[in-house]
């Protein structure tokens, strides 16, 4: 199974792609918002990593509570609250486990996006985040069949891959993007493509 080491790499990993594709998340919250997704990305998980060397976390589930806090704390706007909810409830599912299994793993990503849309209330087909997250969670529990974490963690980023490209033809209905209407149309939602770039360094991580 996975552990707190498995835990920090991702998080580590998902640091350097949001340092590493910050111009690109900026350019996609351009047109269909305000140009800092990107930034409040980067910043935010800037902070995760120096709160993780003060304070090294002891199990999977307390490192990403120290994540979700750090994001609602550090990252504004629409993406802080919302991934800061996906964290705390993924965190709350893994629970004290030192060693997660798939099943584990594969409900502590529902969890996550069932977080989201607590949060933010979008539904599939929104143009949000959520349009990566529902279909990750879909194949992450299919995936979860064989017991395999990595094969939960493929099929996750895999179809949130998928999932972000899908959002171009939509038209938002939640979020800065929704102001837009029928101009939102042809974009990719920028919070799609973090939330897949955060599960594929699950996969990363666990290599
Ligand atoms: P802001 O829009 O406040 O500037 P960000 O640019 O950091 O915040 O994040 C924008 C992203 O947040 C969007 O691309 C979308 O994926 C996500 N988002 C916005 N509103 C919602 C919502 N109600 N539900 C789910 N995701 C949302
Ligand atoms: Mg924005
Ligand atoms: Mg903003």
């Amino acid at each position: 199974g996975l552990d707190v080491d498995w835990a920090v790499r991702w998080l580590t990993l998902s640091a350097q792609a949001m340092a590493e594709h910050r111009e690109e998340l900026i350019e996609l919250d351009r047109p269909i918002g305000d140009s800092d997704h990107g930034e409040n990305m980067d910043r935010g998980f800037k902070a995760v990593m120096l709160k993780i060397a003060e304070t090294p976390p002891e199990t999977a589930g307390a490192a990403l509570k120290l994540t979700a806090m750090t994001l609602m704390s550090k990252v504004g706007g629409a993406a802080g609250p919302l991934y800061g909810t996906a964290f705390l409830r993924a965190a709350t599912a893994l629970g004290e486990a030192a060693d997660i299994d798939a099943a584990t793993l594969a409900s502590a990503f529902q969890a996550a996006r069932d977080g989201i849309v607590a949060r933010g209330k979008a539904e599939s087909g929104d143009k949000t985040m959520v349009d990566a997250w529902t279909p990750a969670v879909d194949a992450a529990a299919a995936a979860a069949g064989d017991s395999d974490v990595h094969k939960v963690l493929a099929a996750a980023a895999e179809a949130a891959e998928a999932g972000a490209v899908s959002t171009d033809p939509m038209l938002a209905r939640k979020g800065r993007a929704s102001y837009l209407g029928e101009r939102s149309i042809g974009h990719r939602d920028p919070g799609a493509v973090s939330s897949a770039l955060i599960l594929r360094a699950a996969v990363g991580a666990a290599e």
